[in-house]
């Protein structure tokens, strides 16, 4: 008999019908002889009507207050489910986050897992019941309630995968896999029969929505097999795991993008040596992420600082950067908004010189500006104008042999 860890997205419970089409699925798992506990999210766009009411009611959405709104999203799912699974004779109960033992910081938002006690869940297992719990939420050690990020849901599955010791983690999805790009920009994208977590966690990381990071960051850390698979057919899906064999011939495993980039550049900064580091460590004091980083010598006597950050988090670098800037000596600070990054990533890269140059030429051929550029052992990404994201991702997949011979199956 097999523990399974199965987790259903938004759009695998968006409606009733969807609840009961899902209870049958988790039912047959069982009868097949296997424990299960289900982790759910919120039925359809939920969250997101959420996040609008509260806008509707305050200009001040305090993060502890939109951590306790969304968190019901999650809490009517699971109640839902429960009672349709015991409606077809399935014994069953529903556990919030911190009813199924998970504990996390205390930040709101964007919580991590800390501690998670799954006695409850495995007493409740034991009587033969379905333990269905309600993904993206978790408490703090005083008992507040917290969220674990938009997406969250996938990483509430790992987590809890992990702590049980879970023979298979299975996501349920609205596609059927994981593919080379997404299948709702890409007609042919190219389903992925395995990939490691190394690569699936630069695409995530890198902008593909399949899966949370930090599901698949915990899935590398306590090696859980992950099944990425579709909650509206059953043909199989793509399995995560350490080490995956790579189709012959491909270097390019998936290609990514990500139209949450801005760019800043402090212009004409009087060179000294510690600029870089002021500059940068101001921005990680006030909890700025920054991700490509350019330093150009412009003249003997001085350079321009270029780095990209979240959108969300421009309006307060401008801010940083306008204090540092009399200090700096910088004559200027220029930002651009409607920009892209485009990534591909495969983990044979790193031994096949010219990928890059491949990449670049692709990109410049097609008429594309490169803006920026950075690179890893198992990356490259590419930064360019937001209104050429889709063609960029089109014109690499085609480059890179990654079109497939069929149309992907996308529900919706
Ligand atoms: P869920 O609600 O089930 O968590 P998400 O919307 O979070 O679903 O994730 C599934 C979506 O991720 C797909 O509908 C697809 O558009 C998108 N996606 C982006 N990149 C990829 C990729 N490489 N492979 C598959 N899906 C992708
Ligand atoms: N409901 C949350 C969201 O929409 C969590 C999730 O779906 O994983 O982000
Ligand atoms: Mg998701």
């Amino acid at each position: 008999m097999a523990l399974i860890v199965q987790k259903f997205g938004g759009s695998s419970v968006a409606s009733p019908e969807h609840i009961k089409r899902v209870a049958r699925r988790v039912a047959d798992t069982v009868e097949q002889g296997n424990s299960c506990v289900v982790v759910v999210s919120a039925m359809g766009d939920t969250t997101d009507d959420l996040i609008e009411l509260a806008q509707k009611v305050s200009a001040v959405r305090p993060a502890r207050e939109m951590d306790m709104l969304l968190t019901t999203g999650e809490q009517i799912s699971i109640a839902l489910l429960a009672m349709a699974l015991q409606d077809i004779g399935q014994d069953s109960v529903s556990f919030t986050g911190w009813q199924a033992g998970i504990r996390t910081e205390a930040v709101h938002g964007k919580a991590r897992i800390t501690d998670l006690d799954p006695s409850r869940i495995l007493a409740e297992l034991e009587t033969g019941k379905v333990v269905v719990v309600a993904g993206f939420q978790g408490i703090t050690d005083d008992g507040d309630i917290t969220t674990l990020g938009r997406g969250g849901s996938d990483t509430t599955a790992v987590a809890l995968a992990a702590a049980l010791k879970a023979d298979l983690c299975e996501i349920y999805t609205d596609v059927e896999g994981v593919y080379s790009t997404d299948p709702r920009v890409v007609k042919f994208a190219r389903k992925i029969p395995e990939i490691s977590y190394d690569e699936m966690l630069e695409l995530a990381n890198l902008g593909a929505a399949v899966l949370h990071p930090r599901a698949v960051e915990y899935a590398k850390q306590y090696q859980v097999p992950l099944m990425v698979r579709s909650s509206f057919t059953t043909n199989p899906g793509t399995l995560v795991k350490e080490e995956a064999l790579m189709e012959k011939g491909m270097v390019v495993r998936g290609i990514a993008h990500d139209l949450n980039v801005a760019k800043v550049a402090l212009v004409g900064v009087p060179n000294r040596n510690d600029n870089l580091k002021v500059v940068f460590q101001t921005l990680a004091q006030d909890n700025i992420n920054v991700d490509i980083i350019v330093q150009s010598i412009v003249h003997n006597d001085c350079s321009d600082i270029s780095f990209t950050v979240a959108k969300d988090d421009l309006t307060r670098t401008i801010e940083v950067l306008g204090q540092l800037q009399p200090r700096l000596g910088a004559k200027e600070i220029v930002c651009e908004e409607d920009l892209a990054k485009v990534s591909i990533v495969g983990a044979g890269m790193i031994s096949n010189p010219g990928v890059a140059a491949q990449m670049f030429q692709a990109l410049t051929e097609n008429g594309m500006y490169i803006k920026m550029v950075s690179t890893s052992e198992i990356k490259v990404s590419c930064v360019i104008d937001a209104a050429d994201v889709e063609k960029a991702v089109q014109v690499l997949h085609t480059s890179f042999g990654l079109d497939a011979v069929e149309a992907a199956t996308v529900a919706k």
